[in-house]
């Protein structure tokens, strides 16, 4: 519906990996170009006209990301991506654990969401526990309720799982982590990209996302850490701009979220991940949303008319990806193929290997959308993909 907004689609593309990085609509290249050619300086730092607007532009760009969330403005530390964000807030959290205290994740998490909290559980000597899914895809909630105790310090979860696919109930996981004190990480980096986020109505502690799978440029990234929440963070860098005051004998941090962005920040990306906000919000999540249940609808009917398929979850319980096998045929064989047609998809284990040793795999074929798919792109990659098990069978 929307390629024309996208230059690269000018070429014969069929881009189905939109999970692992969406790409860039022609607003945002030109917000960095013209950001580059006019406006540019370093940011709180100098005091010429440059350096007083790139200043503006940045911190302005932190008030568009925190009303897209339903944040305040203080409460967002851009950081490099949806990783930083989280090792940001589990490094914090190595200092502070000790032996006794428990991080409780998700085995579906992304690596992302998952190794920062193991290390941060080996370097304090706390411990570190999963929750299972469902064979459907949806979390086992008795198994949460199992694993969470009064030892739980925080729990780690994403809202949309890059493999699983499905809207997982946040709310539900905050409110009985809060119950027994424990703190809650969202990992929002696919669910943004798919559905709005309020983190008031979530009600979690801190999440994260990419500017790069929003539209956005690379190498940008959001942490929303709730009020007084983000506050208690020790810091993560140390460096310039971070500071209150520095002497030889000791030094004060500065107010969040100035506290954590050390060094020179990544001011045209987060001028750009800014317009890619307000290019999503321009066009509406209703229609957004309406185009990719449309689109995926149609993914999913193709892909139940092939016998050999093997879904990791339910594929209707999914919003806008879906992973699968197919029996008998290696998922880097049929990528092969599907390379040749120009059909872009993602296989291997996602940044996610344990959700595949869960459901007895070692990787998959994953599908993703944005909101730049439509039904041609279904119709090009199911025939594809029939070309492939053919070719292969
Ligand atoms: N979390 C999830 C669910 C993801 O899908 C990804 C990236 O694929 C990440 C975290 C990490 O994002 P990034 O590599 O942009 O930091």
């Amino acid at each position: 519906m929307l390629k024309k907004d996208f230059k690269i689609f000018d070429k014969d593309y069929v881009y189905l990996d939109s999970a692992a990085s969406a790409q860039k609509p022609q607003v945002v290249l030109d917000r960095l170009v013209h950001f580059y050619q006019n406006d540019y300086a370093n940011v709180h730092r100098g005091s010429c006209h440059l350096a007083l607007q790139a200043t503006e532009q940045y911190e302005n760009a932190r008030h568009i990301v925190a009303d897209f969330i339903h944040a305040d403005f203080n409460e967002i530390v851009f950081t490099k991506g949806a990783t930083e964000a989280i090792n940001l807030v589990a490094a914090s959290y190595a200092k502070t654990l000790k032996k006794g205290d428990e991080v409780l994740v998700c085995v579906a998490e992304h690596h992302a969401n998952f190794v920062p909290w193991q290390q941060a559980c080996v370097q304090s000597g706390a411990t570190f526990k999963t929750f299972d899914v469902m064979d459907n895809g949806t979390w086992d909630l008795n198994d949460f309720k199992k694993q969470l105790s009064k030892h739980t310090k925080l729990v780690a979860v994403a809202q949309i799982s890059n493999v699983l696919g499905v809207q997982n109930p946040v709310e539900k996981v905050v409110q009985l982590a809060h119950e027994v004190g424990a703190k809650v990480m969202v990992d929002a980096a696919q669910s943004v990209t798919h559905l709005p986020i309020n983190v008031k109505d979530l009600n979690c502690d801190y999440l994260a996302f990419s500017g790069h799978k929003i539209y956005g440029p690379n190498g940008i990234g959001v942490l929303y850490g709730k009020g007084e929440v983000l506050t208690e963070l020790k810091p993560y860098q140390f460096g310039g701009d971070m500071v209150d005051k520095v002497t030889i004998e000791k030094t004060t941090f500065a107010d969040v979220p100035a506290r954590f962005e050390a060094g020179t920040p990544p001011i045209a990306n987060a001028i750009g991940l800014a317009e890619a906000l307000q290019y999503v919000s321009q066009i509406g999540w209703d229609k957004i949303q309406k185009n990719e249940q449309k689109v995926f609808a149609a993914l999913v009917s193709g892909l139940k008319q092939i016998d050999e398929i093997e879904f990791l979850g339910d594929p209707d319980l999914k919003t806008g990806l879906v992973a699968f096998n197919v029996k008998g045929i290696h998922a880097d064989d049929l990528n092969l193929i599907l390379a040749k047609e120009n059909v872009c998809v993602r296989v291997g284990h996602h940044c996610a290997m344990p959700i595949h040793e869960r459901f007895g795999v070692k990787s998959s074929l994953r599908v993703s959308l944005g909101l730049y798919n439509d039904q041609e792109d279904i119709k090009v990659f199911i025939q594809a993909l029939h070309k492939a098990i053919g070719f292969f069978k």
